[in-house]
């Protein structure tokens, strides 16, 4: 048995039979991106980095909060000061805990415009973000490219899991044809435990080393949900494909083309406007649930909300403008923070 630090580092991993040292050579070969450095990317990408997985894509637009301390992995108090960007803050902690790890940080938001260059050349795909726009953007593009990723969630005490195999298991609109209508549950109108994030951040990095060790198709496709305040834990049988789906069925990709992203634009001099998203909101629960983390007034035609330094008014069609910023990433970000997509 050897003791050099290169050997050992992976010894308890590759001692594990069904990975082995077969399977350690292929993580150590292996390209991943991690979309979101939050609760559940920044657990996602420390286990991938401390696993040994060659080359760790970290793709994040925002900047270390101090709210974010208490469930995000790798950041310190510090990096909140300094308000550094996430992906950034991130790479420089993996340094320091595997510096065998190529880590690549990517400070931007996946978009139809950069998702060909942000995921050249990866192998796996792991969602770490927290809204469907962007995760249906996500799963377009693996099915086109037939390239595994991994669904995760988590909002208040409860998460879901769901490894996504295309051509093997159902895609993510098999299982959500559509973004749910109306205003969701947001972990900044909900809030969440962390145990939770970092579960579901689990489950998603047991899968991810499965499919890169051993192939994507040994992995389960069985929907996992775990509460970790009721203690329930289920999986559900496997989503079946179906046939109709206008992704992995009918090979159509509007979220790639940029076809069913929100429009946006400026609006004024220091403001965005989201427009209809075609999503009626019902603004009586909106106002409720934003109720509780900001000043709020709503009647039947508009909720306005004072959000940081930002004035967030949504209109019943599900259309909003962000006065107090110029940049289109900031308000998409806010909306899918407060309103939910
Ligand atoms: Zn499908």
């Amino acid at each position: 048995m050897s003791n050099s630090p290169q050997e050992s580092r992976y010894s308890r991993q590759s001692r594990f039979a069904p990975l082995g040292e077969a399977g350690q050579r292929k993580i150590r070969a292996a390209r991943v991106a991690v979309v979101g450095v939050g609760a559940l990317g920044s657990v996602e990408a420390e286990l991938l980095a401390r696993a040994g997985v060659g080359t760790l894509r970290l793709i994040d637009r925002d900047f270390v909060e101090w709210s974010n301390l208490q469930r995000q992995f790798l950041f310190d108090e510090s990096d909140a000061a300094e308000a550094l960007p996430k992906a950034v803050a991130a790479a420089r902690r993996l340094a320091k805990v595997n510096s065998e790890v190529a880590v690549e940080p990517m400070v931007a938001d996946l978009t139809p415009a950069n998702i060909e260059d942000l995921f050249e050349d990866i192998d796996l795909i792991l969602d770490g973000t927290d809204n469907f726009e962007t995760r249906f953007l996500i799963n377009d593009y693996a099915v086109r490219e037939e390239i595994p990723w991994i669904y995760g969630a988590a909002v208040a005490s409860y998460g879901l899991k769901l490894a996504i195999v295309p051509g093997r298991s159902a895609c993510l609109r098999c299982v959500y044809p559509e973004a749910a209508g109306g205003a969701q549950p947001t972990c900044e109108t909900e809030g969440v435990l962390a145990p939770i994030t970092a579960t579901i951040a689990a489950l998603e990095v047991g899968d991810a080393l499965k499919i890169l060790a051993v192939g994507a198709d040994s992995v389960t496709t069985r929907l996992t949900t775990v509460d970790v305040w009721t203690g329930e834990i289920r999986q559900m049988q496997p989503p079946s494909r179906d046939p109709e789906c206008p992704c992995c069925g009918l090979r159509q990709f509007p979220f790639l083309s940029g076809a069913r992203r929100a429009p946006i634009s400026l609006c004024g001099r220091n403001a965005v406007q989201i427009h209809e998203r075609s999503r009626p909101l019902d603004l009586k629960d909106l106002a409720a649930r934003l109720g509780r983390v900001a000043p709020v007034r709503a009647n039947e035609f508009a909720l306005r909300a004072v959000i940081e330094a930002y004035e967030l008014t949504v209109f019943p069609d599900g259309r909003a403008i962000i006065k107090g910023t110029t940049d289109t990433g900031v308000a998409r970000s806010l909306y899918a923070r407060y309103v939910g997509v």
